[in-house]
């Protein structure tokens, strides 16, 4: 992944089981398979039926949790959390699950997404009395259900769930009953697996692999799941509207090992990638991919233009963490670091690299520069998506349309800019029909807003960005 340097970060991974005696072990696991959805972070909540027990900090997952830790997390259901700090701040206390306690018991919340409406309703909570603890928009949701206790908790949670607009993938868990909640145009990825009778539930399909877990279905958008012992219901909080599934897991967050929606990711970008062979062709002799992401494109470019795939670029993959650089010196310094060209497969050669996305432009004038630098004759840049021209308000990092190198740019600036031969995007026609392939049905066309700057969701006036807000 080359998110922490491309500024391009998904905001976290949710994963969770319910009935196994192991369940904080396999939630470990199944929280290491998302990883890479987040890594400033993480946290685990588990029952035992009577108790909620909590533990969470910064970092990897093996560098927060210990083999005594998980120990003590005993239970036979367990939410967990992977995150990265966009909304609200990187403290301690904003890392989750959230973990709320009350005379009537307590409550653990886990989500994935970013909600629009957040600060209209914090505002309104605090001017009715409530104290926020932390600066994360999840909490909002704990102190909507508080407020709502007068009814029965599924009520109350659906109740709270109407209230806030934007995206969401929701974990929360009480003593006895786990709740999986999905917003009503299902913008974030979330599926429900079993493993014997137990059952699992992730923000990706490659966390089921992981434990030995059957994939079952999808959480439909405004479907909430009630599950307990006593089996698992599903209720649904919204009528059913079109899914608008952000289209960015496709082309770059998810796993390519991982089904979202039904669709396998690496067969999808390369579809993505036969798409802008057709879309945009070149003359040359080799075409590489910007490891890891942009290789299943990459493939599907060089199937599609018959021209050789070769591993022009390699990934150094024993480099250790690199946090979140905050200057754009130390960026070019990480894409140092992480990436080399290979000589004896570039020099003299016309290449064709293939990269998911741009964002801020610095990362690929880097590569088209150690590319050149390694004897390249030609660099001809082809990105498998449509230029990213406006900031996502949904949970994903794509920085502020003031760093976005499309925002700002022709074509041919940023061909400059980048130092390519030549620069191509696919289409967002292309893009849809990659990962749709004409699919007609409800279900069809994902989101695209940060490429068209069509949001699927009212944005109030005061949203920002979770980036601008941190
Ligand atoms: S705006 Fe872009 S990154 Fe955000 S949800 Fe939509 S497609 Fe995904």
């Amino acid at each position: 992944m080359l998110g922490e340097i491309k500024g391009l970060n998904e905001e976290c991974g949710i994963f969770g089981v319910w009935g196994h005696p192991d369940s904080a072990q396999l939630t470990y696991y199944g929280l290491h398979a998302l990883q890479h959805r987040g890594q400033e972070g993480a946290g685990i909540v588990t029952t035992d039926g009577g108790q909620l027990k909590l533990a969470k900090g910064h970092g990897l997952i093996n560098e927060v949790f210990s083999e005594n830790q998980l120990e003590d997390l005993q239970g036979h259901a367990s939410i967990g959390h992977v995150r990265y700090a966009t909304a609200g701040d990187g403290g301690y206390e904003n890392i989750q699950p959230l973990l709320f306690r009350s005379q009537t018991g307590g409550l653990a919340l886990a989500h994935n997404g970013n909600l629009v409406n957040a600060q209209a309703l914090k505002n309104q909570l605090e001017g009715q009395g409530s104290i926020l603890q932390t600066t994360s928009d999840t909490e909002v949701v704990a102190h909507l259900i508080k407020r709502a206790r007068h009814l029965p908790l599924e009520q109350a949670i659906t109740e709270a769930l109407s209230m806030i607009k934007g995206a969401y993938a929701f974990l929360l868990m009480t003593e006895d009953r786990m709740f999986v909640a999905n917003d009503p145009r299902g913008l974030r990825p979330l599926s429900l697996g079993h493993l014997g009778g137990s059952w699992v539930v992730s923000s990706e399909t490659c966390a089921f692999d992981i434990v030995g877990a059957t994939y079952e279905r999808e959480i439909d958008p405004g479907e909430m799941l009630v599950i307990s012992d006593d089996g698992i219901d599903s209720i649904r909080f919204s009528a059913p509207i079109q899914r608008t599934l952000c289209s960015m897991e496709y082309v770059y967050f998810s796993r390519p090992d991982s089904n979202v929606d039904g669709k396998n990711v690496h067969a999808s970008r390369k579809r993505m990638g036969k798409t802008l062979a057709e879309e945009a062709p070149v003359d040359a002799d080799v075409v590489t991919g910007v490891p890891d992401s942009s290789i299943s494109a990459a493939i599907g470019y060089a199937e599609a233009s018959g021209i050789p795939y070769e591993l022009g670029l390699i990934k150094n993959r024993y480099v250790g963490r690199t946090f979140i650089q905050p200057s754009q010196e130390l960026r070019e310094q990480g894409v140092k670091m992480k990436l080399s060209a290979v000589r004896g497969i570039v020099e003299g050669k016309k290449v064709v690299m293939v990269d998911d996305s741009i964002v801020r432009g610095t990362t690929s004038r880097r590569i088209v520069k150690m590319l050149k630098e390694a004897g390249a004759a030609e660099v001809h840049v082809r990105i498998a998506s449509p230029p990213i021209k406006n900031p996502c308000y949904y949970g994903i990092d794509t920085s502020n349309s003031g760093e976005l190198i499309a925002a700002n740019h022709s074509l041919q600036e940023m061909e400059e800019q980048i130092g390519a031969d030549s620069l191509a995007f696919l289409s967002t026609e292309g893009l849809n029909e990659s990962i749709y392939q004409g699919e007609e049905s409800l279900r069809h066309g994902g989101c695209m807003a940060c490429f068209t700057g069509n949001y699927p969701t009212e944005i109030y006036p005061n949203t920002m960005h979770p980036y601008e807000k941190a």
